[in-house]
């Protein structure tokens, strides 16, 4: 059996920092010696462009590996960052509809991190805003679930839904799928009310919280256009501090 770590970040909220997360963690765990593949799983492809790939330059991506069974390294780059990534281009809005009436869908990305086996030490896959055919693909893919999620008062709404979704995909094809837990981002510690909305979320799920949690930073917003991670970019934002002692705890977990 492979010792690859492969996570999926899923929340089918948009903008609470699950392509952050994964270019962010990425690049925390590459620091700390893994050996790291992202991959795309976004039609959006801002992870792809957030490391210094410009997606419109892009002949071949993700899509064609996932729909066509072209060979991911045919499409694989590295970047500056120290990770390898698996790209997006806006193609990829079509795999759902391509891959909805495929026999063995849910497989897609699972046979493509399996083909991998043993080149990387963490696979991260970014998930889109959505419960589709593509996160499905990933939950069924991945050992473990990072749930990002910004505390706020109805940022609860969508979890059971994932949660149910995580059931399923136990249930059917993924026995040995695992929740690693809420990450806080976009977090204001300052006020009582986004802990309280943290505990709140825990206890109604019973979902571990990962530490610590990813605060407010004005510099997460500049980091894409530049092209690199906000932790190659501003090495000692707290931000990039705290993504580096989230991808320790996972290291240790893993
Ligand atoms: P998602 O992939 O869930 O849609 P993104 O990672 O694209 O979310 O983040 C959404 C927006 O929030 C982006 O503009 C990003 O730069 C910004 N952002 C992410 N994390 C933080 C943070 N800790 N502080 C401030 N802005 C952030
Ligand atoms: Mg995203």
């Amino acid at each position: 059996m492979s010792s690859t770590r492969v996570i999926a970040v899923a929340n089918q909220k948009g903008g609470v920092a699950k392509t952050t997360t994964v270019a962010s963690l990425g690049t925390a765990l590459a620091e700390l010696g893994q050996r790291v593949l992202l991959v795309d799983l976004d039609p959006q492809a801002c992870l792809t462009f957030s490391l210094g790939i410009d997606p419109e330059d892009l002949e071949l991506s993700i899509h064609h590996v996932l729909t066509k069974g072209l060979p991911p390294s045919e499409v694989m780059v590295t970047t500056e960052d120290g990770v390898d990534l698996l790209p997006a281009t806006i193609e990829l809005a079509r795999a759902e509809a391509d891959l909805l009436t495929r026999t063995g869908r849910e497989y897609v990305v699972r046979t493509v991190v399996e083909d991998l086996d043993g080149e990387y030490d963490w696979v991260l896959l970014d998930c889109p805003p959505s419960l589709g055919v593509l996160t499905v693909a990933a939950l069924t893919a991945a050992r473990g679930v990072v749930i990002p999620l910004q505390c706020e008062t109805l940022s609860h709404r969508g979890v059971g839904q994932l949660l149910d979704t995580v059931h399923d995909v136990r249930r059917f094809t993924n026995r040995d799928l695992e929740v690693w837990g809420v990450l806080p981002t976009l977090y204001d510690g300052r006020t009582n009310h986004a802990r309280a909305v943290l505990d709140t979320i825990s206890e109604t799920y019973d979902l571990e919280v990962l530490e610590p949690p990813i605060p407010k930073s004005i510099r997460f917003a500049e980091a894409p256009a530049a092209g690199r991670t906000i932790l190659s970019t501003s090495r000692t934002n707290k931000g990039a501090t705290a993504y580096r002692d989230v991808a320790a705890n996972l290291l240790r977990r893993g």
